[in-house]
């Protein structure tokens, strides 16, 4: 099989290339570099299989001649990140936005099978946990701009649907909760990398708020089997599913474990979101998906445990340091 992947040098996106050379199949990745990097994807340089464009999903040349000679595309190119999204709103829209309407729309051009990575995000202020597929979606208002990712991703799974409706296109929509693993960079707000660069710098740890938030970490090698999967099983096209972990951390206590696995001496600082991000800025204090559905559809294995993720998260950062 032959998988476009755009956003394949990213976090995700190169562990996703990696299982997915692996197995045998062959892989193009279109990235423009903003967030990912060729060190992610440098190691199948001289794979006969692999195909690596450097350009921007925006480029719609480009696009049309990658998804015309694939099977399958899996859209992973986005602006990613709180930190970049608050500093740079319009700049997620248009590549949230318009970036995947050029990914569908050369897909129904060519009747691709497609999947659009969403967000646990999209979920928002939603306070029943956990968080089900056909669950309400309950954004904050449009002044604050944290809420321009989830909204851009919303649309994209909009937009999914649409497609598949009116031009029967094949569509998988996975949303993605925190996912973490080797090669995540904190350089956009992501927080096990950053806590843990800290941690091992011997700086304080810096937790937003009151650390008393709790999050689910999913362990990237379980998300990219699972994204394989769903493509590969026909009852998940037309669906939506929860990608997650259902292991409850406060970053309170990940900052703790954190702390324990380095060794480190150093201590934790509470930074108010106000001074982390904007005034007014919005938090969620759980998040935990429901995970009946993809269960009951994919053999969805989380066989790694917190604690095994930060060990793996550890040992990158301290061999590229
Ligand atoms: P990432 O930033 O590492 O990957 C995104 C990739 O897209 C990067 O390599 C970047 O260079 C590329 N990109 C951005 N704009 C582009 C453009 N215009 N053209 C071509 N390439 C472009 O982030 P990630 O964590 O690997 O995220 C992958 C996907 O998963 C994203 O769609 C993201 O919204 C989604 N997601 C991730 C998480 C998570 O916890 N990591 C959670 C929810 C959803």
């Amino acid at each position: 099989m032959h998988y476009l992947i755009t956003g394949g040098a990213g976090f995700i996106g190169s562990h996703l290339t990696d299982l997915l050379l692996s197995r045998g199949h062959q892989a193009t990745i279109l990235d423009d570099l903003s967030t990912g990097s060729w060190e992610n994807i440098s190691q199948h340089e001289q794979n006969p299989h692999f195909t690596p464009v450097i350009d921007s999903i925006l480029n719609e040349t480009v696009m049309d001649r990658l998804v015309s000679v694939c099977d399958v595309v899996v859209h992973l190119a986005a602006a990613v990140g709180v930190q970049l999204i608050v500093n740079d709103p319009f700049h997620t829209i248009r590549t949230n936005v318009i970036g995947t309407d050029a990914v569908l729309k050369t897909a129904c051009r060519y009747r691709k099978k497609v999947m659009i990575a969403s967000t646990s995000e999209i979920y928002g202020k939603n306070s029943k946990i956990p968080f089900r597929e056909d669950d309400d979606t309950t954004s904050g208002p449009t002044t604050k701009q944290r809420w321009s990712y989830a909204c851009s991703k919303a649309m994209d799974e909009f937009a999914a649907f649409a497609c598949a409706r009116s031009h029967q296109l094949p569509v998988v929509i996975a949303r993605f909760f925190n996912t973490v693993g080797p090669r995540q960079t904190g350089r956009y707000g992501m927080v096990i990398p950053t806590l843990m660069k800290q941690a091992i710098k011997g700086e304080d740890l810096t937790v937003f708020g009151d650390g008393s938030q709790t999050r689910c970490f999913n362990n990237v090698s379980v998300v990219v089997d699972a994204v394989a999967q769903l493509l590969d099983c026909d009852e998940a096209i037309g669906q939506v599913f929860n990608v997650g972990s259902d292991e409850q951390v406060s970053i309170n206590e990940l900052a703790q474990r954190i702390i324990s696995i380095t060794g480190s001496n150093s201590k934790i600082v509470h930074i108010p979101y106000s001074e982390a991000y904007q005034e007014g800025f919005e938090d969620m204090m759980v998040r935990v998906p429901a995970l009946d559905k993809i269960r009951s559809t994919i053999n969805y294995n989380l066989n790694k445990v917190l604690d095994d993720t930060l060990k793996e998260v550890m040992e990158d950062l301290q061999a590229r340091s």
